[in-house]
């Protein structure tokens, strides 16, 4: 019995931890400091590379949520993350040198915990009593990443992330914007989200009833929500397209890592890159607008940009093909020269980086063990998810369900009422032609069954997060999972 990891990242070091906290042992392979990445500075383990915050806090952010219920299951990293907080408002943010300190701390003072300092380059053997987790990140090293290109498919495996922004869908202005698909094909021909049983009936007649619909240019659809169409389209005059391409081939770059000077894909450009070969390449590119009617005036507009439907709960939209490296500040000021979009709120900006990680639904089950290969688990941030709240989150669950597997027990996943849940439900159920690695958001919850949703925006997440903690209690309790008040000391003394 023995469950091998690669990978001492945040998810990593997490499984590792879950895993021995179960009484089982683990043999943990980190490749620093004998193989460096890019980006990693120290040898430590968990090391955060850029950014010191863990995000928001309180129970009304899912991220929030996220954070209580890891702290719930007994999260190392939270725990660290506690014993190295720093003042940061409603987030939490660490000192970053003490948090990775405490975490090697632990992690090699654990006696059932061996730390092997070797870059792994293939998959290792596994098997139902000795599983495996490759939770290699963002900058796997290129060997493995060969040998998982192979495991997975190299269709399901990307090496750069072009992520376009995100908007959350009650800031749209809906008077200005229309829905329909280009030609007026839909894309609800197909049931994109295995939502639960319920959803994906709704979803299965919603699509027998779409199917055939025309745009009816009599009955303009401008301004309701009413289902016509799987984009929400933004038309552009002449005039509003020079003020935006103006704005968009003046605004600031984001500074760029070595690696993200290499050549892009051609199929990932940001959208500065391509205005800058010339004021029209756009609308030939992300914001062509043909066979797209604007209902207002039965005419294609100048330029279109397309929104598309981003969470299974349709609060938030993403910008199709508007992958950009512009600064963030500088992002919300040219994107809201978009018309429908002046007072947009963005869930995510955009931004184009090395990342390595796979299609999550087309190799994954939601306890993160490869569907093919079940005593395999991928986890992290190249298992599909993005953040290190989240990498950490699937780690957690990794180390808990290759336990399991490794003590003869079955696997399972928190429902999807949890944010643990959701997360893993995303990454191994979403719609595999569109997917990106996502944050948590309260859209990828189960919703509130109607007659008990609040009306306000905070009292209706306050809502989700009770009900989340309430589902994780339980199936904690059927798992028989340890609580927070009988796990082990944390040793946090650090030097300096
Ligand atoms: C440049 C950059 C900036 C980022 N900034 C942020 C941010 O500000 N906030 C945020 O939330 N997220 C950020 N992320 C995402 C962040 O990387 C992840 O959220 C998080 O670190 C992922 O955790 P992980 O455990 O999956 O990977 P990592 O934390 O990267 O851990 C993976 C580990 O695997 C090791 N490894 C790789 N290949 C091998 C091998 N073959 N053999 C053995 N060991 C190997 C690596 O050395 C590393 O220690 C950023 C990512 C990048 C690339």
């Amino acid at each position: 019995m023995r469950v091998t990891i690669v990978g001492g990242g945040l998810a990593g070091s997490e499984a590792a931890w879950q895993a021995a906290s179960r009484g089982v042992p683990v043999t943990l392979y980190e490749m620093r400091p004998v193989r460096p990445t890019a980006v990693h500075k120290t040898d430590r383990l968990a090391e955060l590379v850029c950014s010191n915050s863990f995000r928001g806090d309180k129970l009304d952010n899912a991220v929030g949520l996220l954070k209580e219920e890891m702290r719930r299951l007994g999260s190392l990293v939270m725990r660290a993350a506690e014993a190295s907080r720093v003042p940061a408002g409603a987030a939490l943010a660490v000192d970053r040198e003490q948090f990775a300190a405490i975490v090697t701390r632990n992690i090699a003072a654990h006696p059932l915990i061996a730390v092997r300092r070797e870059e792994i380059t293939s998959i290792p053997p596994s098997s139902e009593r000795e599983p495996v987790i490759v939770a290699t990140g963002p900058l796997t090293s290129d060997a493995l990443s060969a040998d998982i290109a192979r495991l997975v498919g190299s269709e399901h495996l990307y090496f750069y992330d072009a992520i376009s922004p995100i908007v959350l869908a009650e800031t749209i202005d809906r008077s200005k914007v229309f829905r329909a698909s280009r030609w007026g094909r839909s894309l609800r021909t197909e049931v994109r989200l295995k939502a639960d049983a319920t959803a994906e009936q709704g979803a299965r007649s919603q699509t027998q009833d779409l199917r055939g619909v025309r745009l009816q240019l009599d009955q303009p659809s401008c301004g309701v929500d009413d289902g016509e169409g799987d984009y929400l389209n933004c038309p552009l005059t002449r005039e509003e397209y020079d003020r935006f391409y103006d704005a968009l081939v003046t605004a600031e770059s984001a500074t760029v890592h070595d690696f993200d000077k290499e050549r892009f894909f051609e199929g990932c450009l940001p959208i500065e890159v391509m205005a800058h070969r010339g004021r029209d390449t756009l609308r030939f590119g992300p914001m062509k607008p043909v066979g797209l009617v604007d209902p207002r005036t039965g005419r294609e507009p100048y330029a279109a940009v397309q929104l598309r439907q981003d969470t299974l709960a349709g609060d938030h939209f993403s910008l199709v093909g508007f992958q950009t490296q512009i600064k963030w500040g500088d992002q919300a000021r040219v994107l809201r020269l978009i018309p429908g979009l002046e007072q947009a709120e963005f869930v995510r900006f955009g931004m184009v980086h090395r990342n390595t990680y796979i299609n999550g639904p087309t190799v994954l089950a939601e306890t993160w063990q490869v569907r093919a290969r079940p005593t395999l688990f991928l986890a992290g941030q190249m298992s599909g998810v993005e953040g290190y709240v989240e990498s950490a989150a699937s780690g957690l669950l990794a180390g808990v369900n290759a336990a399991a597997l490794a003590k003869g027990e079955t696997t399972s996943a928190p429902p999807r009422t949890t944010a643990i849940g959701a997360l893993a439900y995303y990454a191994s159920h979403a719609n595999p032609a569109h997917y990106e690695p996502s944050n948590i958001t309260f859209g990828i919850l189960q919703p509130l069954t109607s007659n008990r949703v609040p009306r306000g925006k905070k009292q209706r997440n306050t809502a989700l997060s009770e009900r989340a903690l309430a589902d994780l209690e339980a199936w904690t309790s059927t798992r028989g999972l340890r609580q927070p008040q009988d796990a082990p000391e944390l040793a946090v003394r650090v030097e300096g």
